[in-house]
């Protein structure tokens, strides 16, 4: 039902519908879905999310006088709920904040952390003395287990910002989640659709299929689904805050579903157990942390730092073409460009990037005018057209001033690792008062690790998969360490003071879709919403360059095809939103029409 294009008569009753539901739906009352918006316009704030029940979420709080720190949080608490398989409590994410009244950036880290017990040979198959060093198989086996679960870092990242910047408490922006919960929800396509999907592994344990699996299939397309624990769970946060979590009664479910994953009798793969303890999840804290800013056509861009890879593979990937007026070359010469542009950037983000609390990366080069001319210059007008053809990490060195960061041994392994999952949900807000959010979130598989905590109705992510199970290497696990990540949250001041916002799920492959929206919006002057729904191209240093299923066979994919670029059609890259607010105050919202069924843009009606 999400993806239906809606006609104009459809469109006007839909319209009529969501204002009254806007006027009339007390907090209690039953929640209506209304008909799936992709794009809204407005003045006095606006919600992009990929579901319409989580982004009405946000609208409520903007209604109610809430800021857009306020309405992310409750919106994704909603996402919590509607989108258990892509976002929750057991995960984390990264947030970038645009605070008008102070014209500052801020980006909170709420990535998930590594327990004590992690280290280089964690995901080593027990099993197999006679070779040893074999690593577990990728799926199911690591990501289904509790070695793959870190210290969810969600809750402490709405705490921290609802405590410095939001105007509610916990309590508050938790309520209409709460309500989502209890008086449930219309099981859509796409919830159904995520269940099958991993049917296997949910099915491996006991608290998953008994949520997501009653009677042993997913629930119906167009039934009600409740989750009266997930209710319960966030009551108690909502009543005793973050101790709850992360060192009450929670903490422990957590720890013994990590250690003790609630396997079924004879589940069909070997479910490993996780080492994490209390003393891990006590000694969590969210990171308040400079955003990475890049210059872009005039345009100053406003990302996510380390241990996030998004921003600075970004900006790298923008400082390389600005060298090249795309505007005015032909489609398929520019986009050529980016794709090559993206293939330098990501042997650049293997060999260097990863937790800056444990590696020296050597960002003021990979960061320098001198580095991005040095790969422009390897940008040939057509690619090797070779499946095999890896590019190779250059070297920053010679742009640092400062050139004592331990170079030598990223360099060793730039080990191509490309396992991200293609889950995670983007959302973007802004209040009335213009300030904005832009927020990835994540469990990071479609269905995190597949295991929900007995008892309290949420998925422990994944995330530790996220490192390369290898040495020496910037992003090798070690205690306490974050993964690197590929969320890419970005808030963007144009020239003329519109401020843009947007971000987008996939793994990798959100680095791929951002640069995609950039540059179809500054280089291609693409709408927001047009930008947002174009066709995605993905090359992440790998033989082939992704793109949409049928962008092969256009026009432009035979011409990029013709320069030597081999295409692979996938199914799904890159469900995302965004918003852009005027210096008039004017405000265009925009969420993905059809991706993962098509999102929903709103904007506060007076
Ligand atoms: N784990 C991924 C990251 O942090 C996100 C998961 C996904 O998008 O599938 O980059």
């Amino acid at each position: 039902m999400r993806s239906r294009f809606l006609g104009l008569l459809g469109l006007a009753l839909a319209v009529t519908v969501w204002l009254s539901l806007l006027v009339h739906t007390s907090a209690q009352a039953p929640l209506q879905i209304p008909p799936q918006m992709h794009t809204a316009v407005g003045r006095l704030g606006a919600v992009a999310s990929v579901d319409a029940r989580a982004t009405q979420a946000g609208i409520a709080v903007l209604k109610a006088g809430g800021n857009a720190i306020d309405a992310a949080v409750a919106t994704s608490a909603a996402l919590g709920v509607v989108e258990p398989f892509s976002t929750g409590i057991g995960g984390g994410g990264f947030m970038v904040i645009y605070l008008k009244d102070q014209d500052r950036v801020i980006t909170i880290d709420g990535r998930e952390q590594a327990p004590a017990t992690a280290s280089v040979e964690m995901f080593n198959d027990p099993d197999s003395p006679d070779s040893p060093g074999a690593l577990l198989p990728f799926a199911p086996n690591r990501i289904s287990s509790g070695l793959a679960v870190g210290v969810p870092g969600t809750l402490a990242e709405w705490q921290e910002a609802l405590n410095r910047y939001g105007t509610l408490t916990l309590a508050q922006a938790l309520q209409p989640a709460i309500d989502l919960a209890e008086s449930g929800f219309e099981v859509d396509a796409t919830f159904a659709g995520q269940i099958a999907q991993n049917q296997e592994r949910f099915a491996a344990f006991r608290s998953t299929q008994a949520l997501y699996l009653p009677n042993d299939q997913p629930p119906a397309v167009g039934s009600r689904f409740q989750n009266p624990e997930l209710a319960k769970t966030y009551r108690i946060l909502a009543e005793r805050g973050l101790n709850a979590f992360y060192r009450g009664e929670l903490a422990e479910a957590i720890v013994q579903t990590v250690q003790n994953p609630p396997a079924v009798e004879s589940p069909p793969f070997r479910v490993i157990q996780g080492g994490m303890t209390l003393a891990d999840l006590d000694r969590y804290g969210v990171r308040v942390r400079p955003a990475v800013a890049a210059h872009y056509r005039g345009y100053r861009f406003y990302g996510m730092g380390l241990p996030s890879s998004g921003g600075i593979t970004t900006g790298e990937v923008l400082k390389i073409v600005e060298g090249f007026d795309l505007g005015q070359l032909e489609p398929a010469a520019a986009w050529h460009r980016v794709i090559e542009a993206e293939r330098l950037a990501f042997a650049d983000r293997a060999a260097y990037l990863g937790d800056p609390e444990y590696v020296d990366v050597p960002l003021a080069g990979l960061q320098s005018d001198g580095f991005a001319q040095l790969r422009r210059a390897e940008i040939a007008d057509r690619a090797t057209a070779d499946q095999a053809f890896r590019a190779a990490a250059a070297d920053p060195l010679p742009f640092q001033n400062d050139p004592s960061p331990s170079l030598t041994a990223s360099r060793l392994s730039a080990k191509i690792s490309d396992h991200e999952g293609r889950s995670t949900t983007h959302l973007t807000v802004s209040d009335r008062l213009g300030n904005v959010v832009s927020y990835t979130n994540t469990i990071e598989s479609t269905g995190g690790s597949g295991i929900v905590v007995p008892g309290y109705g949420f998925i422990l992510n994944n995330e530790l998969t996220d490192f390369d199970p290898v040495q020496p290497h910037p992003n090798s696990p070690e205690p306490g360490k974050r993964p690197r990540s590929s969320m890419a949250p970005t808030i963007a001041f144009a020239p003329d003071g519109t401020v843009l916002a947007f971000g987008s799920p996939g793994g990798s492959t959100i680095i791929t879709t951002v640069i995609g929206i950039a540059v179809n919006m500054v280089d291609l002057g693409l709408p927001l919403d047009q930008a947002i729904a174009a066709p995605r191209i993905s090359q992440r240093n790998g033989g082939t360059t992704q793109v949409d299923s049928g962008f092969e066979q256009s026009e432009l994919g035979q011409q990029l095809s013709a320069l030597g670029q081999i295409l692979e059609p996938v199914p799904e890259i890159g469900a995302a939103t965004g918003l852009i607010m005027r210096p008039d105050g004017s405000i265009l919202a925009a969420a993905e029409p059809t991706r993962r069924g098509g999102g929903a843009a709103l904007t506060v009606r007076p």
